[in-house]
């Protein structure tokens, strides 16, 4: 039978109590340290009360008890007894480190620092915990269970806390706790945080849905009953032996949906939820089989996490079906070792085992964050790519094989690249998706499949950091970054070193010769011949040190003195333009001439197209101008307005008006009245009393463009307006 967790707040729970429920999971447990720390903690915490008045010592105690539930080991058990020791008794770490040991004390210590941060509700601070957060888990992932254990027992009992601090705690926890909970994969945990959340932070809808699901309560008891007994039935007629359960959703999952789908209390359908347990896959899909044709499925609401399990691991068949009595019921299908790990996530599988896949990953995941942690200097920055990674279920991106790729929200064809090789990714320049060609920049939905062009000339650069989404893809376009950079040192630094060497009236290719440039290297201790130059490329080392090493050449300053200009002139040249310099992007390609081409005078919001001219760097037409249509296409490349990039744009428009007097100051007013610099205007008279008129107006963009031309064409005299 499949252990049913209940977090519940307990009252009475005695040592031997405790150490029963160890038993029935650890058999061969030991128990000396938890009795050492069950009466530590007691003894440190006595006198002390909870806001509840009851002894301090039931929070630890419940704490344990939870981390018992979720199946965790000693090491952690004894944990949740010391976990308030260090902050509340002025118990010194060194203290726990000697009676206990230090693995225990370093995760004491680990949830004292986590105590210890001040969340705010600003975005920008809060991002800061939640980056001091992950260095307490990369250390530790345990420290972060034994947390959540604490929090959930913290919120348990949240009612005796004043209004103030209901609301804070709450907040808390909805922000930090429950995106952390939900991406360990801990979901008992997070259902009841986030129920517990809502009775806090949001009390009149709580307590209303609390009413709805509990309205006629027996009668409900009933038909859950009628359900189970039912589905078990169907299945025994095909010899399926199940585990089947009924139960209310949890409230804040029907608060989500409502949200999401815009209904109200009275639309509410589907609040049960039924899961049926077997012993293996085949018996998953048999069961689902079963179902779908004893009840009628509603289209859509098939999910199958068992080919494609979440990113924290989940893995279970999802259906609704029309139940008896037509009422909408929710119906979950997996195997009791799924079950396990739904429920208590990467609790589930804490073992000291380095083949542990599921755990390995989940690990993996923090150090993904902690290198970010690193390599981010500002909080936004962090706390965006913290939410895009705590969203759960990432996305499955297909192969033209049909192989399923799992990738981060917001994730672009490079990161499927890298995804794929480290190849693929540093030279790929599109992709098709779903047959079509798409950028760089394009972001995938979960069962694209996608197809990556690659071309031998391409190369990362340093803007591709910022159109990736996965640590991986990041790192391996900072890895090619840090290489190139120093390629081109090396090449700088040898050209300067082989000047600074004819100062000396030798040469690379001489002092190779004479069997001296081993001796140069050894001088300047490096390990090789590449080194060298690339010290010299960075300047690290500089042709003035090259002076003791011939101490026989007289007057060589002078000269070197030539050389280290010409040294600061080559470095000068490797700097990049900053992004903010140009105004249209050109995908992966910096530094490239571009200009906008005079056919078709795109400006910004037009759509584009850019293509590559012989000598003349890359042209900028409109995706429709004819002249693109009678060219090479394989010289098109993507090219988009950088948005960054604040310039105006010189723009011609006709205006045909009546002619009247005063007619071309009306139309500057409503010109001006949109703040734009009208550059010159040109009057002309047409025959039939019109006038013609061409101004020429400097615009932001194509948007900007729109509004003048409309706030002209209102304009009572106006016949009409067209852009020239
Ligand atoms: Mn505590």
């Amino acid at each position: 039978m499949r252990h049913q967790l209940d977090f519940s707040h307990e009252r009475e729970l005695s040592l031997e109590e405790l150490k029963r429920r160890i038993k029935s999971y650890i058999p061969a447990a030991d128990f000396t340290m938890l009795e050492k720390a069950y009466n530590f903690a007691k003894n440190a915490h006595t006198g002390q009360k909870r806001s509840s008045g009851e002894d301090y010592f039931i929070h630890p105690l419940n704490v344990a008890a939870t981390l018992v539930r979720l199946r965790m080991d000693m090491d952690s058990i004894v944990a949740g007894l010391l976990h308030d020791v260090i902050e509340d008794c002025d118990v010194k770490p060194e203290e726990i480190e000697q009676e206990f040991s230090p693995e225990m004390a370093e995760i004491v210590v680990g949830l004292t620092k986590i105590s210890k941060i001040k969340f705010k509700t600003k975005e920008e601070s809060q991002a800061e915990n939640f980056r001091k957060m992950v260095v307490a888990m990369a250390k530790d992932l345990r420290v972060i269970i034994v947390k959540l254990a604490d929090r959930m027992h913290n919120m348990r009992t949240l009612q005796y806390m004043s209004d103030e601090k209901q609301k804070k705690k709450a907040q808390e926890t909805l922000d930090i706790y429950v995106p952390l909970s939900s991406r360990l994969g801990i979901n008992s945990v997070k259902g009841e945080l986030e129920d517990l959340c809502l009775r806090f932070l949001k009390p009149d809808i709580y307590y209303r849905l609390a009413e709805k699901v509990a309205m006629k309560k027996s009668e409900r008891k009933k038909y859950i009953k009628e359900v189970i007994d039912e589905i078990q039935e169907k299945l025994l007629h095909y010899s399926l032996r199940a585990d089947v359960t009924g139960r209310p959703k949890h409230f804040y999952s029907i608060y989500k949906k409502m949200i999401a789908r815009g209904v109200d209390f009275d639309q509410i359908q589907d609040v049960l939820a039924f899961r049926i347990i077997v012993n293996n896959i085949t018996e998953c899909y048999k069961a689902l089989g079963i179902i779908h044709s004893s009840f009628t499925p509603i289209p859509g609401r098939f999910k199958d996490y068992i080919a494609i399990p979440k990113i924290n691991n989940y893995q279970s068949l999802h259906t609704t079906v029309i139940g008896p009595k037509s009422e909408r019921i929710e119906i979950q299908i997996r195997t009791f070792e799924m079950d396990e790990v739904a429920e208590t996530g990467v609790a589930a599988h804490w073992k000291y085992k380095e083949d542990d896949k599921n755990i390995r990953r989940n690990l993996e995941w923090v150090q993904e964050l902690l290198e970010f942690n690193q390599s981010v200097e500002s909080n936004a920055e962090f706390m965006n790519v913290i939410k895009t990674d705590l969203d759960i279920g990432g996305i499955f991106i297909f192969t033209p094989k049909g192989d399923v790729k799992e990738l981060k929200y917001g994730s672009t064809p490079l990161d499927f690249a890298y995804a794929v090789h480290t190849e693929v990714g540093d030279h790929c320049v599109g992709a098709k998706v779903n047959g079509k060609m798409v950028s760089l920049r394009h972001t995938l939905k979960s069962g694209d499949s996608i197809d990556i062009l690659t071309s031998k000339t391409q190369t990362p650069s340093r803007e591709w950091l910022k159109l990736v989404k996965t640590g991986r893809a990041k790192s391996k376009i900072k890895q090619f970054l840090i290489k190139e950079e120093r390629d081109k040192n090396s090449l700088i630094g040898k050209e300067i070193l082989d000047k600074a060497l004819k100062v000396f009236t030798t040469s690379l290719k001489g002092l190779r010769k004479a069997g001296e440039l081993d001796k140069l290297i050894k001088n300047f201790k490096l390990p090789d011949e590449e080194e060298l130059y690339v010290r010299f490329g960075t300047g690290k080392i500089t042709p003035k040190d090259l002076v003791s090493f011939f101490p026989s050449v007289d007057q060589a300053e002078d000269k070197i003195k030539e050389i280290d200009s010409y040294h600061k002139q080559l470095s000068k040249a490797v700097i990049r333009k900053t992004r903010k310099d140009n105004a249209i992007l050109v995908e992966g390609m910096d530094d490239v001439l571009v200009r906008l081409a005079l056919c078709c005078n795109p400006i910004p919001g037009d759509p584009i197209q850019g293509y590559i001219t012989t000598g003349r760097g890359i042209t900028v037409h409109t995706t429709d101008c004819p002249r693109i249509d009678a060219g090479d296409f394989n010289r098109l490349v993507s090219v988009e307005w950088n948005p960054e990039f604040g310039f105006k744009h010189p723009v011609k428009i006709r205006v045909i008006t009546h002619d009247k007097p005063g007619i071309l100051s009306s139309i500057s007013k409503a010109i001006n009245s949109y703040g734009i610099n009208i550059r010159s205007a040109l009057a002309k008279s047409l025959p039939d009393t019109k006038g013609s008129f061409i101004f020429e107006i400097e615009v932001k963009d194509y948007s900007e463009l729109l509004g003048v031309i409309s706030a002209v064409e209102a304009l009572e005299e106006v016949i009409s307006v067209i852009r020239v």
